[in-house]
């Protein structure tokens, strides 16, 4: 198993300025690798995060979720356009960074929404995802869809769904991304929600994230429970922790997850504290 933390942790944006901080302190606080925030993959001087994440001997992943106005899952052209042109850039991000998974809300509009998805979007999405996965195959990368509560999707809400529309898609380097801040709210078990992607030979990437975002262990999932899973079924891929304060902020990200509340001010010490958690409870 390798741990990640995600870049938010440490910075907003991703000039060269923020991408040497993260970076190097992703590495000093212990972790295997960044999860590089890609939502704007076209802002990245990805040649300089490159010559970082080597120089620190860091792995990376990279994670978005998509918008109103690049939502693959949409029934609007434009969107499913720019939201193909937007994922296709991330892959090339991932690929050029030597990752080898995308993940996040690739499959549609991280929003809340007021309405359910269509068929006509839901086959946009489907249509999109399968071309990218063609494409990531040909790098050895994976795509991860990372379902949501339904306060941010209103495709994919629980493991089941998931499962159901990878299945649905037919590509065999798509996978299921699990966030345990997503499950605490959707899923009737941490457990049977592990062992159900497990089962189906789809659990591909992990979120470790608590119930209100902060701290692990300062909030109500049952960590041990979460954790124990994950041994149980012989998971050895990537665990990233997630946090978000409004400390750090990102123009959009910040407002679409509804971080309005300052959850921690150091990022040093949160980090250093969740890899000290995971340590404790996975023993990696
Ligand atoms: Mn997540």
């Amino acid at each position: 198993m390798r741990v990640g933390i995600h870049s938010m942790v440490w910075v907003g944006d991703w000039s060269r300025a923020a991408a040497q901080q993260a970076i190097s302190q992703t590495a000093e606080a212990g972790y295997d690798l960044i999860e590089l925030s890609a939502i704007a993959p076209e802002t990245f001087d990805v040649a300089h995060t490159a010559r970082l994440l080597e120089q620190y001997g860091l792995g990376c992943s990279a994670s978005l979720g998509l918008g109103a106005g690049t939502n693959i899952a949409s029934e609007d052209a434009d969107a499913v356009r720019a939201g193909r042109e937007r994922l296709h850039l991330a892959l090339n991000l991932v690929r050029d960074c030597g990752g080898t998974m995308l993940c996040g809300v690739i499959y549609g509009a991280l929003m809340k929404h007021s309405r359910p998805a269509t068929e006509k979007g839901l086959d946009n999405s489907r249509r999109v995802l399968a071309e990218l996965a063609d494409k990531a195959a040909a790098s050895g990368i994976e795509l991860g869809l990372e379902f949501c509560n339904r306060y941010e999707t209103n495709i994919l809400n629980t493991t089941a769904q998931t499962l159901a529309f990878i299945d649905s898609i037919g590509r065999p380097n798509i996978v299921a991304h699990l966030d345990a801040y997503h499950m605490n709210i959707e899923e009737s078990s941490m457990a049977g929600a592990i062992k159900q992607a497990a089962a189906a030979g789809k659990l591909g990437y992990v979120h470790v994230g608590e119930s209100h975002r902060g701290q692990l262990g300062t909030g109500t999932i049952n960590w041990p429970e979460f954790f124990q899973a994950l041994r149980q079924v012989g998971y050895d891929g990537v665990v990233t922790f997630e946090s978000f304060s409004s400390q750090v902020v990102h123009s959009t990200f910040s407002n679409d997850l509804a971080i309005w509340r300052n959850l921690w001010d150091d990022s040093m010490e949160l980090a250093v504290g969740a890899r000290a958690f995971i340590r404790q409870h996975l023993g990696v």
